[in-house]
């Protein structure tokens, strides 16, 4: 379809498109955009200036340059470094977590040495005077500054002193501008030189650069160009010594402080903090962008995030690094570290803005909850702080001077005294959640205090104090959702009870096994993996071969099949450390003879009936706390990671140490002598 327009409207748009591209060319003119990137942007916006305005192409345009020009390109906070307010914010938002808190005061302590470190500049000049005046400019810039007269006196001073740049004259007698660099860089590789030349040797400049110098200087020396190279080199130079801090990975089960640790970080440092969850990421251009080529095309997530900051050294959280989607297009670990890595993020290149964006002053943190599933190159890079699950009294001591005190004020109760009893704090992490973080008690904390909100403004007045005991729970939240009298399963012959440790940290599993007519099956349900499948295999290998042993007929396979399940059969399971609890189960199915239900497993089995070491033993000593067991068997291999546990993990539950099969069987196996 084709539009006639009135003339004179027709000048009114082109008069406000024209004011509106002369508008935004002064802004990119006064942004103080890279070379490149200002270019680019004054070359789009000669585009538009031949565009009719209502073509899609010429808002894609505008939009385009507006967003350019929103991003923080300069924009960045000074972190703050005072480790005295550091720690004091740390342990004002936290209970506990005290390896983790020292690692972040000695991360920060590293920064702060860097950010203090003097930078030293060499002066090499056989003009005294030349010598004095630089030596006068560039201390006033709070550089320490050493001077020689020559290339001679120049290299024996970098053999004693730590030199990060050199600002030479080319033409010297004894040993010249040239020859220095040669040596300098044999005898102090990591000092950088500028070379200061008169106008009538620019092809020695050249010469110089080719050789490696970082920049050259024209006689007479601008001031603001002298000090402009030199900051430039000091960035450069703090850049690469942040190249070798490491990535950060917190790893650990949901709600154990991951989030508001790294938020607590960003307050203490007074940088931004920002966050966003990489859970079922599939696609690239989800984090970096749609070229502009498409239609609707967008920046990327890290680049919306960084405008939303403002800031370009935010802290920035990528959350659950172990949850990008199975079926991600391209590989996740290569994507990951050319963000996270500061080598590679300082030209992070997002495929909207399709210029670089420097990342290198973003602190970024990671977050999984199992990093064992991250891919191997990646993991190789990350410096993984471990959090855990916490015990109860932990979860009462927090609940009570940290989440409840927060969760009123959260519901305007500011003025409220609300006075929990312990029974009623105890009552509610064990009758209304079973985690092993903080997740749900703080949800059903919250629970609470907005009945009592409605009730308190029902009432058309407000209480100021108010007791909640455990019948005040029930009544606000209901009768309780978990039992955690696992011993309440009355126990038969053919189920054992099993300690797993997944994302959500220590679990208790139970696994049952059925024998019925057939030939020779093992089936195997409930979402096992590879890996537990063939524990299973194993499993049941080792109690044919050793059926005698434990009273057992040698062919009881013979004409039948074995079906063992583990139920929540729509959670996927996996992992190795389920196999001695296989076999127990075998064995108590085959022999008749209950397991105690009151005796959690774990251990992995090899096919000659030794039990290997298993992980996740903290995890999964506070999992059988919570479920209501008695005793935890687990391989006697783990001995030394049970020996360091705080002794409040292992203070309710008894733990044995089993070398061989037929010693836990007669542990747990009742009846059996
Ligand atoms: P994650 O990121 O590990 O899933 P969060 O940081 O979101 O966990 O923590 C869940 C809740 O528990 C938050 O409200 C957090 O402040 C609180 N929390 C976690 N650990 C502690 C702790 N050690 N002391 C006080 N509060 C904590």
């Amino acid at each position: 379809m084709i539009f006639t327009r009135k003339p004179e409207k027709q000048r009114e748009e082109s008069d406000k498109s024209n004011q509106e591209l002369s508008d935004l060319r002064a802004s990119v003119e006064k942004a103080g955009l890279s070379a490149s990137l200002n270019a680019a942007a004054i070359k789009e916006l000669e585009r538009m200036e031949n565009m009719d305005t209502s073509a899609p192409e010429y808002s894609i345009g505008i939009n385009y340059i507006e967003y350019l020009l929103s991003l923080p390109w300069h924009d960045f906070t000074n972190d703050n470094l005072d480790l005295v307010r550091a720690e004091k914010i740390m342990d004002s938002r936290h209970y506990g977590l005290n390896k983790i808190k020292e690692r972040m005061l000695e991360y920060l302590s590293v920064r702060t040495l860097f950010s203090l470190q003097a930078f030293h500049v060499l002066v090499v000049d056989d003009e005294e005077i030349a010598r004095d005046n630089l030596e006068y400019i560039l201390k006033k810039e709070g550089y320490q500054v050493s001077t020689a007269a020559n290339g001679l006196e120049a290299v024996n001073i970098l053999k004693t002193r730590n030199i990060d740049l050199i600002l030479t004259d080319l033409k010297m007698e004894k040993m010249d501008g040239m020859q220095l660099l040669e040596s300098a860089k044999k005898v102090s590789p990591n000092a950088e030189l500028v070379m200061i030349t008169g106008f009538a040797t620019v092809t020695s400049a050249v010469d110089a650069l080719k050789k490696g110098a970082f920049h050259y200087l024209p006689k007479p020396i601008n001031l603001d160009e002298l000090r402009a190279t030199v900051r430039q080199l000091i960035e450069r130079k703090k850049h690469l010594q942040m190249t070798r801090s490491p990535i950060l990975c917190f790893a650990g089960p949901p709600g154990t402080g991951k989030t508001s640790v790294g938020k607590a970080i960003a307050e203490a440092l007074e940088r931004k903090f920002v966050r966003i969850s990489l859970a079922g990421l599939r696609d690239e251009a989800d984090l970096r962008g749609h070229r502009r080529t498409y239609v609707g095309a967008m920046p990327g997530r890290i680049i919306n995030e960084i405008k939303r900051a403002g800031s370009r050294n935010p802290v920035f959280m990528l959350d659950e690094i172990d949850k990008i989607g199975q079926d991600f297009r391209g590989d996740p670990a290569s994507v990951l570290l050319e963000i996270l890595d500061p080598e590679q993020n300082s030209h992070f290149t997002d495929h909207y803005l399709d210029a670089p964006f420097d990342l290198s002053g973003v602190m970024f943190i990671s977050t999984a909850n199992v990093v064992e599933r991250l891919p191997a190159p990646l993991l190789d890079r990350l410096e993984v702080i471990r959090f855990t699950g916490y015990t109860e009294k932990e979860k009462e001591h927090i609940a009570k001077i940290h989440l409840i005190p927060r969760q009123l004020r959260e519901h305007g109760l500011m003025d409220m005294k609300a006075d929990f009893t312990n029974d009623a704090i105890s009552g509610i992490i064990r009758n209304y959640t079973m985690e092993a973080g903080l997740r749900n008690l703080e949800r059903e904390i919250a629970t609470i205090f907005r009945k009592i909100a409605r009730l308190s403004v029902q009432k058309n007045g407000r209480s100021d104090e108010i007791r909640i005991d455990e019948a005040l729970v029930e009544k606000l939240l209901g009768p309780g959702k978990f039992s955690h009298e696992t011993a309440e399963r009355g126990s038969r012959p053919g189920v054992a009870t099993g300690l797993v440790w997944t994302e959500f940290g220590g679990e208790i599993i139970f696994i049952e096994a059925s024998v019925m007519k057939g030939n020779r099956q093992l089936i195997l349900t409930g979402s096992m993996g590879n890996v537990l499948q063939e524990s299973a295999q194993t499993a049941l290998s080792f109690v044919r071969s050793n059926a005698e042993q434990f009273g057992i007929e040698p062919d009881f396979f013979e004409g039948r099949d074995i079906h063992i399940h583990i139920p929540s059969g729509a959670v996927p399971k996996d992992g190795p450390s389920a196999g001695v609890t296989i076999a127990v189960a075998l064995i108590s199915l085959l022999t008749g003879k209950p397991a105690r239900n009151d005796i959690a497993l774990t251990g992995e089995l090899t096919l000659s009936g030794r039990i290997l070491g298993v992980s996740g033993i903290r995890e999964k000593i506070l999992a059988a706390r919570r479920g209501g067991i008695k005793v935890t068997v687990f391989p006697e291999r783990n001995k030394p990671d049970i020996a360091v546990l705080e002794p409040e993990v292992t203070e309710s539950v008894e733990v044995v140490l089993a070398e061989d099969v037929p010693g836990i069987v007669k542990l747990v196996l009742q009846g059996t002598l």
